[in-house]
């Protein structure tokens, strides 16, 4: 039987849904969450990415502000951008949206935004906060959203095997840092791969759960997966497609169709991951508004 999907776009909705309460039990209070996303320059990938944040943050009922700087923008000008918003009180959430131009140093800018309105999870407090299974923090958006998707499709996690492809501060090292703590819906025995591992199919082979966020598009195919593994395809990749009317589609790292023939839970691209990415990020912004309540 070939794998289940995994339906990410489900899974987002029920999340949103929750958000759409909680934003309305929050004006109650007087509050009206407020999430800030900066793009500078004019890259079109960041420029779809920061629209369709600004859209749903709407869609929630929450306030959305865009701010789009010019390419030549200097770090000291986006500094004092994010020093602006830290002080905002309409403002509970701050993205910066990456990649940054050259001249601006990313993790400079990481560490500017208050880690009470990081809501990206990638302020080193956050990061030392979930490392050591404090749940007070942000966690990261894309790894959150695949622990909940793996919640909500019943996958046991304890004792099991969980093997991740990339090692990025974005997708693979949160993960890791996710699956193996002591908690119920992770519990895990986790290998990081990374592009110096050796015999990588070795590794993916004796994964239960196999998380695949390399960037590299059919990295993995069926014969390196384990009969009924479950799956999860981070990769968002843009090829060639001459039957499409962009000539262009959005492929994952997984060799779909090979790998759905012998895993028993695949989530697919477009529809597995993505959606549940927006979805945390509206997750973490409403929890900011919530906890500004009792910072106050
Ligand atoms: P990244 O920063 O480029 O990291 C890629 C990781 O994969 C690196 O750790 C790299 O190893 C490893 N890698 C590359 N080639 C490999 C190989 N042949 N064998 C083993 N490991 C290999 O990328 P990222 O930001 O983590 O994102 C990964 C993918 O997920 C991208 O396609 C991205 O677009 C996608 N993504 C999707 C979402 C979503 O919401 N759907 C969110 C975030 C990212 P080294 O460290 O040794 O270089």
């Amino acid at each position: 039987m070939p794998a289940e999907l995994i339906d990410g776009r489900a899974i987002a909705k029920k999340i949103r849904a929750d958000v759409a309460e909680r934003v309305k039990k929050l004006a109650e209070s007087g509050v009206k969450p407020g999430l800030a996303v900066i793009l500078v320059g004019d890259d079109p990938a960041s420029a779809v990415y920061v629209a369709a944040k600004g859209r749903a943050t709407e869609e929630a009922g929450m306030y959305s502000l865009t701010m789009r700087l010019e390419a030549d923008t200097s770090q000291s000008e986006l500094l004092a951008h994010v020093d602006a918003l830290n002080d905002d009180p309409r403002i509970h959430g701050i993205l910066v949206q990456m990649p940054l131009p050259k001249q601006i140093d990313p993790d400079f800018v990481i560490r500017s935004v208050d880690p009470n309105k990081d809501v990206d999870g990638f302020h080193p407090i956050n990061v030392g906060k979930m490392l050591v299974g404090e749940r007070d923090g942000f966690i990261p958006c894309t790894p959150a959203g695949i622990q909940v998707l793996l919640k909500e499709c019943g996958v046991e996690t304890p004792g099991k095997h969980c093997v991740i492809i990339g090692r990025s501060n974005i997708v693979g090292k949160p993960m890791a840092a996710l699956m193996m703590q002591n908690t119920t819906d992770a519990n895990c025995t986790v290998t990081v791969c990374h592009s110096r591992t050796k015999d990588l199919r070795e590794h993916t082979r004796s994964a239960d759960i196999l998380i695949v966020a390399a960037g590299r598009s059919g990295i993995v195919t069926g014969n390196m997966v384990k009969k009924g593994a479950v799956v999860i395809d981070v990769g968002t990749n843009r090829v060639k497609d001459e039957k499409s009317k962009t000539g262009t589609r959005l492929e994952g790292d997984v060799d779909f169709e090979s790998v759905r023939k012998v895993a028993s839970l695949i989530s697919p691209v477009p529809g597995g991951v993505g959606p549940m990415t927006i979805a945390m990020l509206m997750a973490n912004t409403v929890r900011a508004a919530e906890l500004s309540l009792s910072l106050r």
